[in-house]
């Protein structure tokens, strides 16, 4: 690995199937479990390519599976990314190595939360480092590339995989094993990266890091709780209710498409809005904006757009860190 004075990208380690080795190179789904991890330095040492992308230092952070990742983890990140842009005002960028499970909710917290001017870019892998035709060394290349990339600037914390550039905001894990996982359904990857460079097609209309409202946050504020309510056929009230009991300030309720929950849950959520529960109501359908229409509006329940619930609920947890303010909850989601 080429570790210099003056690197121009910083490597996150956090662990995920990027990072790891399975128990032969045809492990491609027991490595959770049964295989192991390399550090970032191990995993860097191990791609002879990536001193011709950049010079890089590697900094270890996690070294766990991303269905480990809390809360509490993206805000620690979030600070060890300011320390690094103030520490190492040369670096141009900064590379996560994350789990693919959530990779998309850190990128998108990240997104809303950052304040810094450098180019942020989530990669992971779908196939172990230790695989037959693993995915992880061309991806981590790619992310390198785009991380140094000036043209990448100004885009917001953007996801690296299978050769495509997607914004955190949009993008969306959609598959358990295909390489082609991360789509970003509606809108389209905002680039590309083939053998010669990076091409960038689009440009993400939404704030993003660092011109956001959460950007100056403090380091460790604790989120409120924000549960999700996924809807199914006969679902009742029980999930609602155990959420409002764990003591959520919010509630996401993935509901039927177009965005409705069944009656029984209807009647639950207008109780938790009267007792001033923040609710947003999201669809489980994997694409589709859920509209302002008048139910919700004259119930006091936020629309939740085009985010996904698990999106959703980073974007009301951040929202009722700063207010209770259901006009101004709205506004954000709106806008964002
Ligand atoms: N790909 C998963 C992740 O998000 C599972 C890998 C693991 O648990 O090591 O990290």
């Amino acid at each position: 690995m080429q570790e210099t004075q003056s690197p121009e990208v910083a490597v996150i380690g956090c662990g995920g199937t990027l990072s790891s080795l399975g128990t032969s190179s045809l492990d491609l789904m027991d490595y959770p479990e049964h295989g192991s991890k390399l550090s970032i330095g191990e995993l860097l040492a191990r791609i002879p390519e990536v001193a011709t992308v950049a010079s890089v230092m590697a900094v270890p952070f996690r070294s766990v599976g991303s269905t480990n990742i809390t809360p509490a983890d993206w805000f620690e990140l979030r600070a060890t990314l300011h320390r690094l842009a103030r520490e190492q005002p040369q670096l141009k960028g900064f590379v996560i190595v994350h789990g693919t499970a959530t990779l998309e909710e850190t990128a998108f917290f990240l997104n809303l939360t950052l304040d810094i001017a450098q180019t942020v870019v989530l990669v992971g892998a779908q196939r172990p480092f230790s695989a037959v035709s693993s995915d992880a060394p061309m991806n981590l290349l790619g992310a390198l590339q785009v991380a140094k990339a000036r043209q990448s600037r100004g885009r917001g914390v953007l996801v690296v995989l299978n050769d495509e550039i997607h914004a955190s905001r949009d993008v969306v894990k959609t598959s358990t094993l295909r390489l082609n996982t991360f789509r970003s359904a509606e809108s389209g990857a905002l680039g590309v990266i083939d053998a010669d460079g990076i091409h960038f097609y689009r440009r993400v209309d939404r704030p993003h890091a660092p011109a956001t409202d959460f950007a100056d946050m403090p380091d460790a504020p604790a989120l409120p709780r924000v549960d999700i309510v996924y809807s199914y056929a006969g679902a009742d009230e029980t999930f609602i209710e155990a959420a409002i009991a764990k003591g959520a300030r919010g509630i996401v309720s993935a509901g039927l498409a177009p965005g409705i929950p069944t009656g029984a849950e209807k009647v639950a959520l207008e109780a938790a809005v009267r007792s001033g529960i923040a609710v947003v109501q999201c669809s489980r359908a994997p694409s589709g904006r859920v509209a302002g229409r008048r139910y919700l509006l004259e119930h006091g329940v936020i629309p939740g757009e085009d985010f996904s619930p698990q999106k959703a609920r980073i974007l009301l947890a951040l929202g009722l860190a700063r207010t209770d303010r259901l006009d101004q909850l709205r506004a954000w989601f709106k806008q964002y």
